[in-house]
């Protein structure tokens, strides 16, 4: 039997066990402790800002974020559509509604002038400003950040970067998740480092920050009792996960020159095939950490992206879909949606590849010599 070959796995190879045990030994077992404050002071250098906050989930942080920005019932938050539910779900949870923008074909990410198309659509039907953008830096490219922020900054709407799969990714030597009013990262089990699930919300300052701590830890004033003004959350990320957080973050910059150089050996064994075509940095802005390889199949494949997805599970190899967009998901169909067709192309054509840092560069080889022989 070959062996399997996954799309993205957890990493463990570092200080984990040391540092869990120390965690636990020392009884910070509760979501407070050292490692929560080392593991935000490693995000903050590694950022170079200043008020990170870990917490549960990538999709705790979103949701943070638009509470924070005062989205709520009756507002409208335009996001992202292609992308995963997770971006967009937030929106709901606060009562508010989404309106879905299409991507452009350089990044994937949000289009600029669909962005303002839908921007000026959406004054003139409600006569309200849409109350917050979500842009995503998709399988880590990161999105057309200046132009979105210039459009931002001229309607004076508040933009919000899921930078969940991009933790590394640069765009004009800024990092991704630092550009936005807010920005947002995931350690889920599958994303560029692993906290065995956590996010943080990268914060504007130190207020937000401490505004985002108090509504992740219940809302609590202080008070000697318990005193609620607010609705709060249970978000804050616990020192177990913490420290394995602190383990990963030592290995962050070898992840991440692995995801890139991963996406090297496929763009060089795909470079002369004629009918895929592998997304790579669309120009000298952007410097994707590659968390995910992905490629697109041309119109003259003998072969569809599902059937070529199928072939590669033959092999036990995993390959996946690009994320349907959110407009053509059911719990969705309903919301104002500003298309150009590049999502829909993007998801009848594209594949993600195997791109853990797990993997050999001989398994990638297999990989790509497989899809040029399945696309002759
Ligand atoms: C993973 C992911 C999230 C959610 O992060 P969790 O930590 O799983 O909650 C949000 N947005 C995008 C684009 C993601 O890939």
């Amino acid at each position: 039997m070959e062996d399997q070959i996954k799309l993205s796995l957890p990493h463990l190879a570092g200080n984990e066990n040391k540092y869990v045990k120390d965690a636990i030994d020392s009884t910070w077992i509760t979501p407070l402790g050292p490692y929560v404050n080392r593991f935000e002071k490693l995000l903050d250098e590694y950022l170079s800002v200043e008020n990170v906050v870990a917490v549960s989930a990538g999709t705790a942080a979103i949701h943070l974020a638009l509470a924070i920005l005062g989205v709520g019932k009756g507002d409208e938050v335009i996001c992202q559509s292609m992308t995963f539910a997770a971006s967009a779900n937030p929106i709901v949870y606060l009562g508010a509604d989404p309106v879905y923008v299409d991507s452009e074909p350089d990044t994937w990410n949000m289009d600029p002038a669909l962005l303002r198309t839908a921007i000026n659509e959406r004054i003139k039907t409600t006569k309200r400003k849409p109350k917050a953008i979500v842009v995503v830096h998709l399988y880590g490219m990161p999105a057309k950040m200046d132009e979105i922020m210039a459009i931002a900054h001229e309607y004076d709407i508040p933009v919000v970067e899921d930078a969940a799969e991009a933790i590394g990714s640069e765009y004009n030597g800024r990092k991704c998740g630092t550009i936005g009013r807010f920005g947002i990262l995931s350690f889920n089990g599958n994303k560029m480092i692993t906290t065995s699930g956590g996010g943080a919300i990268i914060c504007p300052d130190k207020e937000s920050a401490q505004r985002a701590l108090f509504l992740a830890t219940q809302a609590r004033e202080n008070r000697p009792y318990y005193y609620h003004e607010t609705i709060g959350y249970n978000y804050r990320l616990s020192n177990v996960s913490a420290a394995i957080g602190c383990a990963q973050m030592e290995e962050l910059k070898w992840r991440v020159d692995r995801r890139r150089a991963i996406h090297g050996i496929y763009a060089e064994a795909l470079h002369d095939n004629p009918v895929v075509a592998i997304h790579s940095n669309p120009g000298d802005e952007f410097n994707s950490n590659y968390w995910l390889s992905t490629i697109l199949l041309d119109d003259a494949s003998p072969i569809s992206a599902d059937e070529l997805r199928q072939k590669m599970a033959e092999h036990n190899i995993e390959t996946r879909l690009l994320w349907r967009p959110m407009h053509m998901q059911p719990i969705y169909s309903n919301a104002p949606v500003y298309t150009n067709g590049v999502s829909e192309r993007l998801f009848s054509r594209g594949l993600c590849l195997p791109s853990s840092t797990t993997l050999s560069d001989q398994q990638i080889h297999r990989v790509a010599q497989l899809i040029n022989d399945y696309t002759k």
